[in-house]
């Protein structure tokens, strides 16, 4: 048998000293390999089953219901293993497991968001154009507007009648059910659009949703695409045209989460900002066995600033964090000063095929594990919370205990652009918060794509860090 090579002293020092990051696929075990086929295909139909903020609340709490989580009542006392939910006007939802620690000694937190980027209805939103019926829409979220157009789209959404009863619309998702459609010009025509910049070439009041063009049959009178669409809506929902007054729908995309590549080692869907890092905090939620009590809030409106009753900035969560408190009579401020706060949301991942906009050494790369950033925020860290060296330290020996494969991420240039997310706002209640979340590629668009892998030591760890048991 040939002798092992002998390490050359460089070699041992080169181990020693420096840090070279492995793709994930060289480090996963077989078991691990197993949990996240699993993991993605259930996370794949919560993605199918949860287009809206909405969706998500009503799939996530079933997913808790089943696993013994039951809404939580102000007043009532409260026991370690107990496992307590919150629905935040239909739009957010906060979940609890109780520990044996007593909550003075704060809690493991992770915070992401469960609405993504689409097409918003105007409240006065339909009308007719030369025989043409169509949907005005308000974009919502920071989308590219050109990559909107003729790609099929579902409509969901509710529709709440002056009397207070809700009506819920999830047209395209069931079997068989029609879709809509933004048009945009032929190439033969598109000269001139073609040379403006990307951002102008479709105005955000162009973004009108096709929705039909049968005329109401045997009339004479104006407007009668528009008038046979008001005579469909009112015949399937019950809704005359002034009910789109208090009415939420939007248009989003129609994709199905579906494997990408040969090796379907990635999934394509819509939504994966935040859904991906909401699932993972959720899941991990579900199955973790914490120490310190764990706390997820999956949040509304990160996409327009964590704005509103239902954002992170909404104090409906110092609500609840105050309601667990008053449980143990512990003041809410001693609890936060305590506590440990991943703010879960996704970062860009590395595209080779726009190199100009990254510094590789600092960007997050497909299959290299979940993406931790220090700082978001946009021009010399503006608008960032900068989590502290300490708290790094801390999430890294975390992290390193539970094999959970990582990397550090920051994105895009210094000079390219940024970004934010609802870190900021937990930094500012006095609790020491990190971001952390599944590099994606074409973030924001109708269809993002993330790797498995990241997916599923996104869930892995956060699930280290609801089990963390070092205090501050
Ligand atoms: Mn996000
Ligand atoms: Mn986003």
């Amino acid at each position: 048998m040939e002798e092992a090579k002998k390490k050359s002293a460089g070699d041992l020092r080169r181990e020693a000293l420096r840090y070279d990051q492995k793709n994930g696929y060289d480090r996963l075990s077989a078991g691990d390999e197993a949990a996240m086929r699993t993991y993605c295909e259930a996370y794949k139909k919560f993605l199918d089953d949860s287009k809206t903020e909405r969706e998500a609340v009503v799939s996530a709490v079933a997913l808790a219901e089943a696993r013994g989580f039951r809404p939580f009542t102000r007043g009532k006392a409260l026991n370690a293993g107990d496992k307590v939910y919150r629905v935040n006007r239909g739009k957010a939802l906060m979940l609890a497991v109780i520990g044996a620690e007593p909550l003075s000694a704060g809690v493991n937190l992770c915070a992401a968001h469960i609405d993504s980027p689409r097409l918003d209805l105007k409240q006065k939103p339909l009308y007719e154009d030369t025989e043409l019926a169509f949907f005005k829409t308000h974009y919502y979220g920071g989308l590219r507007k050109y990559q909107w157009v003729t790609i099929p789209l579902e409509l969901h959404g509710i529709i709440v009648l002056k009397d207070g009863s809700q009506i819920t619309v999830a047209l395209g998702a069931g079997a068989g059910d029609p879709l809509f459609t933004i048009d945009d010009l032929l190439p033969h025509l598109g000269t001139e659009q073609s040379k403006k910049p990307l951002s102008e070439a479709i105005p955000g009041e162009s973004l009108n949703v096709l929705v039909g063009s049968r005329p109401f049959k045997d009339d004479e009178g104006s407007e009668r695409v528009k008038l046979a669409i008001l005579d469909l809506l009112n015949e399937k929902y019950g809704i005359v045209e002034e009910d789109f007054i208090s009415a939420e729908l939007c248009a989003v995309p129609a994709f199905r989460a579906c494997d990408i590549g040969f090796d379907r080692s990635l999934i394509g869907s819509y939504g994966h900002d935040d859904r991906v890092c909401a699932y993972a905090s959720l899941a991990a939620l579900l199955d973790c066995s914490p120490a310190r009590t764990a706390v997820c809030i999956l949040a509304d409106k990160e996409e327009i600033g964590s704005e509103g009753v239902s954002g992170m900035k909404s104090a409906a969560f110092d609500t609840f964090m105050s309601d667990l408190c008053e449980t143990q009579h512990t003041p809410l401020k001693v609890c936060y000063e305590h506590s440990l706060c991943m703010s879960a949301d996704v970062t860009a991942a590395y595209d080779p095929n726009f190199p100009d906009v990254f510094e590789k050494r600092n960007s997050a790369l497909v299959n290299y594990g979940l993406g931790l950033c220090k700082y978001t925020g946009a021009r010399g860290k503006s608008g960032a919370s900068d989590a502290s060296a300490e708290l790094v330290a801390k999430i890294r020996r975390i992290l390193d205990d539970a094999d959970v494969v990582w990397q550090m991420a920051e994105l895009g240039k210094v000079d390219a652009g940024g970004g934010g997310t609802v870190a900021v706002y937990m930094a500012e209640r006095d609790i020491d918060t990190l971001d952390a979340g599944v590099p994606v590629l074409s973030m924001h668009a109708p269809f993002e794509t993330v790797s498995k892998l990241d997916c599923y030591m996104t869930y892995k760890g956060m699930k280290a860090v609801y089990e963390a048991k070092e205090e501050k």
